[in-house]
C-alpha cells in the first residue's frame, strides 16, 4: 500500500496497516516526517456535544462530522496503546475534549521508514492513500497571505485525483489560519503558536486605510478574524500583552498611538485548506476506485467553521488503514 504524506494521517494509516500486518511504504515530500503535526500545538480534540459540531461547522458533511465525533476518543485510546504519552489528559477548553501530546514525541513514534524527498509521483497506481495536508501553500501564495503550515503541502494530491475523476467538497476557498505580526516580523516554523496574534476579540480592527472592519462578535477560536484580516490590517488595543510584545521582538511594526492605544499591524496566515477531496466515512475517494484520502487532504469536515485538523487526520488515517485492510 502506497502512502503520499508523512503526517498525522499518513503516519496513523501507515502504522495501523502495518499493526494489522500490513506492507506499507510512506513517501513524503519534504526534509522530515510529521508535517504540520510537528509544528502544532497538538491539541487532538473534538466539541464536547455533536450538536456544537454542526453549530460552528454548519456546511460540513455530517456524516463525516459524526464519524470524527464517535471515533476519536477509541482513536485516542489507540494512540496511547501505541506508546504515546499525553501531556495533558484534557484540552482546558470547556467546549471541547481530547488530548494534547508532544508533537516531536509522537513524531518519533509514527515515522518509521519514511522515504524523505519523495513526492507522490504522477504515475502512483492504486492502492494508495493520500495524506499530503491539502494545498495551504498554493492558497496562501494565490491570496498573499502568509503560510503557518509546513511548506510543502501545495495541493499535489489534489491535483493527483481531480485529473482521475474525484470531486471536491464545498468551501475551496476557506481555510484554518491565525492572525499573525505582518512582515517584516520574521516568523519561524517555531514561533508559529507564540507569535499567533490571540487577542482579536479584544481588539478594534482597521483596514490599512483606516476602515473600522472590527465584527460584532468573535468566535472563541478567532479563525473568523483570520478570514476577515486578509493580507493586512491593524489590530488596536488598550494595553500591551505578551503575545504584542513577542511581535515587536520579532521585528513586527508595533505603533503607540496618538490617543495612547496601541496598534499592531498583522497579516492572516494559513494553517491548513477546509475544502478538499470528497471521501465517504471509510475514507475512499468518491469516483476513484482503490485511492483512499485522510487529514486535510479530505474536505467537507469543518466547512463554514472550524475544527480540530489532527481529529480529522487520526480518525480519516484510521478508517482508511481499517477500510484497506478489509477489502485489499
Ligand atoms: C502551528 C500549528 C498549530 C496547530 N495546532 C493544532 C492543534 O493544536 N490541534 C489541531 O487539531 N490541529 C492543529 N494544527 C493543524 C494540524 O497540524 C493539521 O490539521 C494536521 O497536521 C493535518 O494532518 P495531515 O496529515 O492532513 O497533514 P500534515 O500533518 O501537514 O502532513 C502532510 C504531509 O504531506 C507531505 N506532502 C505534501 N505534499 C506531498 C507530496 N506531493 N508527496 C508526498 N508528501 C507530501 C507534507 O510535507 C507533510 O509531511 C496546527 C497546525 C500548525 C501549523
Amino acid at each position: 500500500m502506497l502512502i503520499a504524506g508523512a503526517g498525522m494521517a499518513g503516519l496513523v494509516c501507515a502504522a495501523r496497516l502495518r499493526e494489522l500486518g500490513r506492507d506499507v511504504c510512506v513517501l513524503e515530500k519534504g526534509t522530515r516526517p510529521g508535517g504540520s503535526m510537528l509544528l502544532s500545538s497538538c491539541v487532538v480534540w473534538r466539541h464536547l456535544e455533536f450538536e456544537d459540531f454542526r453549530a460552528e461547522c454548519p456546511d460540513g458533511d455530517p456524516a463525516l462530522q459524526r464519524l470524527i465525533w464517535e471515533r476519536l476518543d477509541d482513536a485516542l485510546q489507540w494512540l496511547v496503546s501505541l506508546g504515546a504519552e499525553p501531556v495533558w489528559e484534557d484540552t482546558e477548553n470547556p467546549r471541547t475534549t481530547g488530548k494534547r501530546f508532544d508533537p516531536r514525541e509522537l513524531t518519533t513514534l509514527l515515522a518509521h521508514d519514511v522515504e524523505l524527498e519523495t513526492p507522490l509521483p504522477d504515475d502512483a497506481e492504486p492502492p494508495l492513500l493520500l495524506a499530503c495536508g491539502g494545498f495551504g501553500k498554493r492558497l496562501a501564495a494565490e491570496r498573499g497571505l502568509l503560510l503557518r503550515a509546513n511548506a510543502w503541502s501545495d495541493g499535489a494530491a489534489l491535483d493527483y485525483a481531480l485529473e482521475r475523476g474525484a470531486s471536491t467538497t464545498p468551501g475551496m476557498d476557506e481555510f484554518y489560519g491565525r492572525v499573525m505580526p505582518a512582515p517584516p516580523a520574521r516568523i519561524r516554523e517555531e514561533d508559529f503558536v507564540p507569535l499567533s496574534q490571540l487577542y482579536g476579540r479584544v481588539a478594534q480592527v482597521l483596514t490599512d486605510d483606516g476602515v473600522d472592519i472590527t465584527p460584532p462578535a468573535v468566535a472563541w477560536h478567532e479563525n473568523d478574524l483570520a478570514n476577515l484580516v486578509g493580507r493586512r490590517a491593524w489590530y488596536v488595543v488598550g494595553e500591551t500583552n505578551e503575545r504584542i510584545e513577542a511581535a515587536r521582538a520579532a521585528g513586527g511594526t508595533v505603533v503607540e498611538r496618538d490617543d495612547g492605544r496601541i496598534a499592531v499591524h498583522v497579516a492572516a496566515a494559513v494553517t491548513h485548506t477546509i475544502g478538499g477531496l470528497a471521501v465517504d466515512t471509510n475514507a475512499r475517494v468518491v469516483g476513484l476506485e482503490g485511492v483512499w484520502a485522510a487529514g486535510v487532504d479530505a474536505g467537507g469536515v469543518a466547512t463554514g467553521g472550524y475544527a480540530s485538523g489532527l481529529a480529522q487526520a487520526l480518525v480519516l488515517g484510521l478508517a482508511a488503514a481499517d477500510d484497506v485492510a478489509a477489502s485489499i
